[in-house]
């Protein structure tokens, strides 16, 4: 239930990611109804501006409004909403927040206080500004909550390092830890769709499964923003955070209940269950020219000499009694041949007999664009003879769903966060649990347990490195295009 007598605070409300999609989702909540009654938005950093161009720079990302009624209630958006400028180290500059705050409240009917800070900011001032809020912007007359956006830290020690700093001042139920792959539809919908299908909760494990593959591709580099990016790598920028967690959702047991601790209890459990990964289930890469483009190398904002992978494909291991044996790769690049998230859970091949050389059953989760499901089948070609052909059962969500709007991944998370449910968040200990996973591997590409590997080069806008082939065989999957044509030309 949402609180009456909020303030939704934005710290960084200057940066990308506020412009990108905080604000969006927020418009967008408050256009559908979604938002606390009354509610006010204030944003906050350190670049000065005065309400119009601050009403600019806000509404400029804001897509999609055609309509009187949207004009209307961006207008309506635009009023609720304040700046206020000022520092993120200094107490004189969150005294005069809270000052802002308070003034607003006085607008407010009854006695409660409410408030939501939004860390739309680079990590290097998360403690400072999490320390500052607590001291002086913190209500005492109501609920206080603060959202976080990775990166978590680089490694287990940092993460560590950052997570007791936090606590210090915001205690766990406090704290709403944004990892936005937990609001993708398509993420959402694998509990239902594993818990609440006898037929898919029969299959789902090593018997049937012969091996899954978790993919992230986009079709573009770094483009002169690789400095970013070269700190961190594609491992710590989509594998240990938003593919992970899709993972998790995917092996985990039943939860108990839908609430928040119990899915979290369980996603920790089968994380437990992975031990960290080996050099030999990892295959590194980097882009280089090819088709116009510039390679990563070419970046000005990259080192020379980097070898800071922008394609990574690694395998995980679950020992536990459902999954013992099955391979996870998870794969993920930059400057790829197509943009898609999707989930790929190849099963065995039937027993052989009557059959020869018949693929296998896939059951393909589309994640984005275009959420779609769609399971292949082999069945029999139409006909006065018998052959078995390979076809699919299939689910997109636009045809079958023609009047819903799916809502964005971060509209759904504030929401959440603003009914204080954690289930879509992430907990301290998945995290510290998600690095114990990654960290020696990292530790490794980062030449910190002797020299660091260096990555294969693939060209721009293709699949990835030639060796992506032979790694995917060598877990078993098995690429059988013979007879199988999508019908459609396009994904809608
Ligand atoms: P950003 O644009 O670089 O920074 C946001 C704002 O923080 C800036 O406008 C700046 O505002 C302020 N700031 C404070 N100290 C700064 C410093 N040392 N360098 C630069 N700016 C500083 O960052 P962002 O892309 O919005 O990302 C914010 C957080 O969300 C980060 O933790 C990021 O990893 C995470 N994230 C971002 C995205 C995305 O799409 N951008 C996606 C997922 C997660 P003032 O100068 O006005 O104070
Ligand atoms: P696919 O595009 O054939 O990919 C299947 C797997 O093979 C992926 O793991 C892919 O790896 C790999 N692969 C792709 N090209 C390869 C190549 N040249 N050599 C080696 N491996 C390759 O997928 P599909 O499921 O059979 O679907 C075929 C097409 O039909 C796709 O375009 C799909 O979107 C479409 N389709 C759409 C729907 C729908 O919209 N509802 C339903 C069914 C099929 P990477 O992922 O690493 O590239």
């Amino acid at each position: 239930q949402l609180k009456d007598n909020t303030i939704i605070i934005v710290l960084g409300a200057s940066g990308d990611l506020a412009k990108k999609k905080t604000y969006p989702a927020l418009f967008g909540l408050y256009r559908m109804g979604f938002l606390p009654k009354g509610v006010k938005i204030v944003g906050y950093a350190r670049t000065k501006m005065d309400s119009a161009e601050y009403h600019k720079r806000i509404t400029s990302y804001i897509k999609n409004v055609e309509d009187e009624e949207a004009k209307t209630k961006l207008e309506e958006f635009k009023e609720l909403s304040t700046y206020i400028s000022g520092g993120y180290e200094d107490d004189a500059s969150f005294d005069n927040l809270n000052k802002h705050l308070v003034d607003i409240e006085g607008g407010f009917q009854g006695n409660e206080r409410n408030r939501l800070f939004y860390l739309a900011l680079p990590p290097s001032v998360f403690i400072p500004v999490a320390r500052n809020l607590k001291v002086h912007c913190y209500s005492k007359a109501g609920i206080n909550r603060i959202i976080v956006e990775k990166p978590f830290g680089k490694d287990l020690e940092s993460c560590r390092e950052l997570l007791s700093s936090l606590k210090q001042h915001w205690s766990e139920d406090e704290t709403f830890r944004i990892d936005h792959y937990l609001g993708k539809e398509m993420v959402k919908n694998l509990l239902v769709l594993r818990f609440a299908n006898v037929a898919m909760g029969a299959a789902w494990d090593k018997n049937s499964i012969s091996n899954v593959q978790i993919t992230f591709k986009e079709p573009f580099g770094t483009e002169g923003r690789g400095g970013y990016f070269d700190e961190f790598g594609i491992i710590r920028d989509i594998l240990q955070n938003h593919l992970l967690q899709t993972l998790s959702i995917l092996t985990m047991e039943r939860p108990v209940s839908f609430a928040a601790e119990d899915i979290r209890d369980e996603k920790v459990k089968v994380l437990r269950a992975i031990p960290p990964i080996e050099r030999e289930d990892t295959l590194l890469g980097q882009y280089v020219a090819a088709n116009g483009k510039p390679g990563y190398l070419d970046d000005d904002t990259v080192p020379h000499n980097s070898v800071c992978p922008t394609y990574a494909a690694t395998t995980l291991w679950i020992h536990n009694p459902r999954w013992e044996g099955v391979p996870f790769i998870l794969k993920a690049g930059k400057a790829l041949n197509e943009a898609k998230v999707e989930i790929r859970i190849q099963f065995k091949d039937v027993t052989q007999g009557i059959f020869k050389d018949i693929s296998r059953n896939e059951l393909v989760l589309r994640i984005q664009p275009a959420e779609a499901m769609y399971l292949k089948l082999n069945t029999k070609t139409p006909g006065l003879y018998t052959r078995a052909i390979p076809t699919e059962m299939d689910l997109t969500y636009k045809r079958r769903f023609t009047d819903i709007h799916i809502p964005e991944a971060y509209e759904s998370l504030i929401l959440d966060a603003l009914k204080g449910d954690h289930s879509n968040f992430v907990r301290d200990d998945e995290l510290d649990v998600a690095w114990k996973i990654f960290t020696p591997i990292l530790h490794w590409i980062d030449g910190k347990s002797g020299p660091a590997p260096k990555p294969v080069q693939y060209p721009y806008a293709s699949r990835g490195p030639k060796e992506l082939e032979a790694f995917i065989a060598k877990y078993g999957y098995k690429r059988s295009t013979e007879g199988y044509a999508w019908p459609l030309t396009n994904m809608a």
